[in-house]
C-alpha cells in the first residue's frame, strides 16, 4: 500500500506502509537532477488512509495506526517525527494518490560498482602478465639458439654431440 502526493516544482512525496513501518520518500526534481530522501518510521499498520497537508513548517503527514496517530514532518532533505499536528487552520490538504509502488530506491545502482571496478583491473593485469610471458621466452629462445649452432648439436642432422667430437655420431658430419 503506497500512496503519492504532488507538492508542486517537481518535488513529490511517496508514503508506504510495509508491516510495521512506514517508509516516507520525498523527491525534489530539478532539471538534470533528482534528489531523493527515504526514511522510515515504526508506526505500526495504517487503520486509515494516510493524509497529506501542507503547513507553514512544512509539509506535515497524517498516519492513523492501529497504535494511535503518527504525525512526520517533511523539510525540504528532513523528514522527523512530530509530537503533535500544527494547528488545523494552518494547513492545506494536499490530495494523495494511491499508487502501485513507489519509485525504486537509488541503493540497488550502488552494489553493481566494486565487481565492475575489479572486472576493469583484471582486464588491466592480463596483458601485462601476457607481456612479461613473452618476454621470457624470446630470452630463453635466444640464448639456446647461441648455444646450439656452436657446440651442442650437429648442424647437419640435429643430434646431440659434444664439444669435444670430430664427427657427429649419427651421420658423420664433420663438426670442426
Ligand atoms: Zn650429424
Amino acid at each position: 500500500m503506497a500512496y503519492m502526493g504532488e507538492l508542486g516544482a517537481g518535488s513529490s512525496i511517496y508514503i508506504e506502509n510495509q508491516d510495521n513501518q512506514t517508509v516516507v520518500t520525498a523527491i525534489a526534481s530539478s532539471p538534470g537532477q533528482q534528489q531523493q530522501t527515504s526514511h522510515s518510521f515504526t508506526t505500526g499498520r495504517w487503520s486509515t488512509s494516510p493524509e497529506l497537508f501542507n503547513s507553514p513548517l512544512g509539509v506535515v503527514i497524517k498516519l492513523g495506526t492501529a497504535q494511535g496517530n503518527y504525525y512526520l514532518q517533511v523539510q525540504s532533505h528532513r523528514i522527523a517525527q512530530i509530537e503533535t499536528m500544527p494547528p488545523r487552520h494552518t494547513l492545506e490538504s494536499i490530495p494523495l494518490q494511491q499508487v502501485v509502488q513507489p519509485p525504486t530506491p537509488p541503493i540497488p545502482s550502488m552494489p553493481s560498482m566494486p565487481p565492475l571496478g575489479m572486472g576493469n583491473r583484471f582486464m588491466n593485469l592480463q596483458p601485462l602478465q601476457m607481456r612479461m610471458g613473452n618476454m621470457h621466452m624470446s630470452m630463453g629462445t635466444a640464448a639456446t639458439v647461441t648455444q646450439t649452432t656452436h657446440n651442442n648439436f650437429c648442424s647437419q642432422c640435429g643430434t646431440a654431440v659434444t664439444a669435444t667430437d670430430k664427427f657427429c655420431a649419427n651421420c658423420g658430419h664433420r663438426l670442426h
